[in-house]
């Protein structure tokens, strides 16, 4: 199984960097983590297949983590897509998904899909199988709009990916990232403690408890990318490959 990052930027757009979107590949397995408004040109140009994606897992209904949808559907309709996609986030994403859609393209949230859409609001910490991906999401805070707010700790091929998504420090990371293959943490600045973000002092501080076998920093504000190469971790960077 390898986890290829699409996109590890913020919202902002710090370091050129696309927004957040990584994409799993295994044996059985071909899903999306976020799906970030810069998604689709990310994906192209990686040259990802996006017909073959079974599953999107989003973390939070922010443009940098779920503003891609739209293009990725709108593309999916003229690529004439056959394969089911099942696209699994925050309670409201039923209702969140059509809304977005309808402010970028009016009207295409009642385009009749060619494809076979299914959307699953999932519940904190309530454990769902897709496929051959089990995942189970955390609530994690990132604020009071954007929300529900929610990690994930994937399971799939024996492995397991746990992401922060976007928060400030709390315990349920500790459950959602226990000695995972791969912890994907937001790092959002160095040594500063913002509200609804993280930083790698306070990432570090819970990291012996954690326990991850590996760990890449994600979503790094300019802040992080002027001390890339001095960090004692490994930051995430467009296009980087994680072999798991
Ligand atoms: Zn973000
Ligand atoms: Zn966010």
């Amino acid at each position: 199984m390898q986890l290829q990052f699409v996109g590890c930027g913020d919202a902002l757009g710090s370091g050129g960097r696309y927004n957040t979107c990584f994409h799993v590949t295994g044996d059985r397995v071909n899903f999306l983590i976020d799906c970030g408004a810069s998604s689709l040109p990310a994906l192209k140009r990686l040259d990802i297949a996006r017909d073959d994606i079974d599953l999107i897992l989003i973390t939070h209904f922010h443009g940098d983590h779920f503003g891609g949808l739209p293009f990725l559907l709108l593309d999916a309709q003229f690529a004439r897509r056959t394969r089911p996609l099942v696209i699994a986030g925050p309670l409201g994403i039923e209702a969140r998904l059509p809304q977005l859609m309808e402010v970028m393209f009016e009207h295409s949230s009642k385009t009749k899909q060619r494809f076979e859409l299914s959307v699953v609001a999932l519940k904190p910490t309530e454990r769902r199988t897709f496929g051959a991906i089990s995942v189970t999401p955390f609530p994690v805070i990132h604020g009071e709009s954007g929300g529900p707010f929610l990690a994930y700790r994937v399971e799939a091929e024996g492995r397991t990916i746990a992401y922060s998504a976007d928060t400030e420090w709390t315990e349920t990371l500790i459950a959602a990232a226990r000695d995972a293959d791969l912890f994907i943490a937001e790092a959002y600045t160095y040594d500063k403690v913002v509200k609804n973000h993280l930083s790698l002092k306070t990432l570090e501080a819970n990291l012996a408890e954690i326990n991850p076998k590996r760990l890449v920093l994600t979503h790094m504000s300019d802040d992080m990318l002027a001390r890339l190469g001095t960090l004692p971790h490994t930051a995430a960077s467009d296009g980087m490959i994680v072999e798991l």
